[in-house]
C-alpha cells in the first residue's frame, strides 16, 4: 500500500507499507489478521517476503485443519520454530480475531480490555528541515496530542531537539533512535539528558540489552525498548539487569497478542509502564493494537494514527479516525477488514493453505 510521503527512520526510508495479510476461516466464519514487517529487514530481521514464505510454506500448515482452544495453543504450535514473531503473529492474531467474530464478542473484551478510548500521540519521521518539523509539532500541540515521538539519526539528533526545545520548552517529549547509536556516543547521550525527554526509545543495538543496561545506568534519561523486545523472556531479563524504564508493545514483533497480554502483565507487576506501536499497517492491522492497548497499563499514549496521515484511501475499511481529543474508540461491533477491490490491486502473491488430507 503505497504512503503518502516517504517515512524516514535511522534505518532508512519506506516508500510503501508491505504486509502479510492472513484470512482464517472456521465453518461459515472468516476473519482477517495482519502483519507488518516493512519490507526490507531493516527495522528486525524479519521482511515481508520472508514472512509470507514461512507462513505459507512452514507455519499454517503446522495450524491448519486443527483446533485450538487458545490462542497460547496456537504459540504453543509454532514454538519448534525459532524467532520469526512478525510470522507468528500473522497466524496468532487470526486465531483471536477469527474468536471475536464466531463468538460476537469484542477482541478487547477477550484480551482482557475494557471499552476505554485509547490516546494517541503524535510522531514525526525525519523531515526535510527544522523548520518544517517545528511547524508539524505546532500543529499536533495546537490539536492537542499529549506527547510528541521524534524520529532521531545521525545529523537529526542534538541539533534538531536544540531547535525543539527552545520552541517548545514544556512539553512532553520522546525520542526514537531506532537501534541507530552504540556506546561509542555516550557523550551525545549526555547531551541529550539536558532536554528533559520522558525517554529515549530504542537507542542501541536492536539484539543487545547488556549495553542498554549499562546506558541506562550511567545517563538519566529513561530508557524504552522496542525493538529488542522480542518476547516475554526477553522483557523479564531486560527488567532484571536495569535495562529500561518503559517498554513498547507491538503485537507483530512479540509473536502476537498472547505474548503482548504476557509483556503487559510482566511490566505491570514491575511498574513499568507499556504504550503501543504500530508498523504503519491498514486499519486492519492497527485496530488490532488499539484493542490491545485498552489494557490497563497501556499508560503511556500509543503510536496510533488515522488513516489519512498515512494513505490516500487505507486498504482496511472502515478507516482508523481520531476523536477531537485524538483518542481511538475501541471497535464494539467488530472490527475493519479489506476493502476487496484495494486488496486485489495490492495483492503481489497469494496462497491457499489447506488442511493436509
Ligand atoms: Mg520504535
Amino acid at each position: 500500500m503505497p504512503l503518502i510521503y516517504p517515512w524516514r527512520t535511522a534505518y532508512g526510508a519506506d516508500y510503501d507499507i508491505h504486509s502479510v495479510l492472513v484470512k482464517a476461516t472456521s465453518g461459515d466464519h472468516h476473519s482477517w489478521a495482519e502483519s507488518t514487517p516493512l519490507q526490507m529487514p531493516a527495522y528486525s530481521p524479519e521482511s515481508a517476503a520472508g514472512v509470507y514464505l514461512n507462513v505459507s510454506e512452514f507455519f499454517a500448515p503446522q495450524i491448519v485443519g486443527k483446533e485450538f482452544d487458545t490462542a497460547a495453543d496456537v504459540t504453543a504450535a509454532l514454538a519448534i520454530f525459532k524467532g520469526n514473531p512478525f510470522a507468528k503473529a500473522a497466524l496468532e492474531i487470526a486465531w483471536w480475531t477469527l474468536e471475536s467474530k464466531t463468538h460476537n464478542r469484542p477482541l478487547h473484551e477477550l484480551l482482557g480490555g475494557t471499552a476505554r478510548e485509547v490516546q494517541a500521540g503524535a510522531d514525526f519521521g525525519i523531515q526535510d528541515s527544522f523548520d518544517m518539523l517545528l511547524g508539524n509539532i505546532q500543529t499536533a500541540v495546537d490539536a492537542g496530542f499529549p506527547r510528541v515521538k521524534l524520529k532521531v539519526a545521525r545529523n537529526w539528533d542534538v541539533e534538531m531537539l536544540r531547535a525543539v526545545r527552545s520552541t517548545f520548552p514544556n512539553e512532553k517529549f520522546h525520542i526514537d533512535c531506532n537501534s541507530g547509536y552504540s556506546l561509542d556516543d555516550l557523550d551525545m547521550f549526555k547531551e541529550i539528558d539536558k532536554f528533559n525527554l520522558e525517554f529515549i526509545e530504542q537507542p542501541l543495538a536492536n539484539d543487545d540489552i547488556l549495553d542498554h543496561a549499562e546506558l541506562a545506568r550511567t545517563i538519566n534519561t529513561p530508557i524504552c525498548l522496542d525493538e529488542s523486545v522480542t518476547s516475554p523472556r526477553v522483557v523479564e531479563q531486560a527488567l532484571k539487569i536495569g535495562a529500561c524504564e518503559y517498554v513498547n508493545i507491538k503485537p507483530g514483533r512479540v509473536g502476537g497478542l498472547t505474548n503482548s497480554i504476557r509483556i503487559h502483565d510482566i511490566c505491570q507487576n514491575a511498574g513499568v509502564p507499556v504504550w503501543v506501536g504500530g508498523m504503519l499497517e491498514s486499519a486492519v492491522g492497527s485496530a488490532v493494537c488499539v484493542e490491545l492497548a485498552t489494557l490497563p497499563n497501556f499508560t503511556y499514549p500509543g503510536d496510533l494514527f488515522p488513516s489519512s496521515r498515512f494513505y490516500t484511501r487505507d486498504m482496511g475499511q472502515p478507516e482508523v479516525t481520531l476523536t477531537a481529543n485524538q483518542t481511538i474508540l475501541p471497535y464494539k461491533n467488530g472490527l475493519p477488514e479489506p476493502d476487496l477491490e484495494l486488496l486485489e490491486k495490492f495483492t503481489q502473491q497469494r496462497t491457499l493453505v489447506t488442511p493436509a488430507s
